[in-house]
Parts: C-alpha cells; sequence; structure tokens
C-alpha cells in the first residue's frame, strides 16, 4: 500500500520539454501503480469531505483533469463535467477567452452541466500561471455555480497562479 508521501515521489521531472528552458512535471507514473491512484484519490476525497460543505459537481480541466475528476466524483457520489478546449464538445454550450503563453484560447462547458446554486470542486494536475483554472472559475460562474475549492496535484508556487483564483488552492506538492 502506498503512503501520500510515496504517491508525491512518483512525480516525474523532465528538464527541457516540450521546449527548452521548461522543466516538466509529469504525473502519469502514478498510474502506473494502481495502489498509488487509489492513495491519491483517497487523499483528494479526505480534503474535500474535510470542508463539511455540500459538493455537487466535480469539474475537470482538459485534459489530465479527466484522470483524476471523475475517480473522485465517483467516491464521492457526486457528477463530474468536463472542460474542454474549443471545438470538442457538442450542444449547448458557455465559453470563455483566456489568455495562454502564445495568445488567446477558449475553454468549453456543456452548459446543462450546472446548475444555480451547485458547489463545484475544480481539479487538475498541475497549476502554473492559474489561467486555465480562472477560466474554468468564469464558466462555472457563468452557470452560476459556486467554486468552493481549486484542487491540484502539484502548484508551481512561484508563479502565484492562486493570487488570480478567487477559490482556495489545495496543492498536494507545492514546487
Ligand atoms: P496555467 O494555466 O498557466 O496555470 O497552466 C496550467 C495548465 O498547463 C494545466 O492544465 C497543466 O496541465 C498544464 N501544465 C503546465 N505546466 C505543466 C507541467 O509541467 N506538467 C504538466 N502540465 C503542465
Amino acid at each position: 500500500p502506498y503512503t501520500i508521501e510515496k504517491v508525491k515521489e512518483l512525480v516525474r521531472e523532465y528538464p527541457g520539454f516540450p521546449s527548452e528552458g521548461i522543466l516538466f512535471r509529469d504525473i502519469f507514473p502514478i498510474f502506473h501503480h494502481p495502489e498509488a491512484v487509489e492513495c491519491l484519490i483517497n487523499h483528494f476525497v479526505e480534503l474535500i469531505k474535510a470542508l463539511n460543505k455540500q459538493v455537487d459537481v466535480i469539474v475537470g480541466l482538459d485534459a489530465r483533469g479527466f484522470l483524476f475528476g471523475p475517480l473522485i466524483a465517483i467516491k464521492l457520489g457526486v457528477s463530474f463535467v468536463p472542460v474542454r478546449k474549443r471545438g470538442k464538445l457538442p450542444g449547448q454550450l458557455v465559453s470563455v477567452t483566456y489568455m495562454k503563453e502564445y495568445g488567446p484560447d477558449v475553454f468549453e462547458m456543456q452548459a446543462d452541466g450546472i446548475k444555480a446554486g451547485q458547489n463545484v470542486v475544480i481539479v487538475d494536475d498541475l497549476l502554473a500561471t492559474g489561467g486555465s483554472c480562472k477560466a474554468a472559475e468564469d464558466l462555472v460562474a457563468q452557470m452560476k455555480g459556486n467554486v468552493i475549492l481549486n484542487t491540484f496535484v502539484i502548484s508551481l508556487v512561484g508563479l502565484e497562479g492562486d493570487k488570480k483564483l478567487k477559490a482556495p488552492v489545495y496543492a498536494l506538492i507545492k514546487c
């Protein structure tokens, strides 16, 4: 069985990926070990339960938020809703434009995913500048949901992404 400290050690660093000067953190090695995944998911589930607030929806960000979000949602017995990059989702959508390193990008969510007044936890693998998560917070706000927590496996604290966000931030690994 894995402890959460052992799970943290599974994250690998790749200097120079995807381009020079970037240190990429890869969470996929966690998924080589089912017991490590279970430990990580339980960690997030306990954290969310400890809020002592009703949680209605887990929102996962494209694409690695889709790895954790549904597993957390199943354990909590709540729904999972994806935020996707433009053009991937059918039906009636809400959308938001946000700034990425090399220009604007668009995030979308299906309009029936969140009802007014529902409490939402946002999940992703890594918080960098906070642009992606802020866009997700905006989408939830468009649907009149309340983000009560943003959760990440990793936060790059020097980039101060949490300052862009309205809801509190939890990260398992701060570096
Ligand atoms: P932000 O919008 O600047 O906070 O960037 C966060 C987004 O970029 C997340 O969706 C991450 O998956 C992705 N990202 C940025 N750096 C890394 C990394 O080192 N490893 C994995 N994902 C990253």
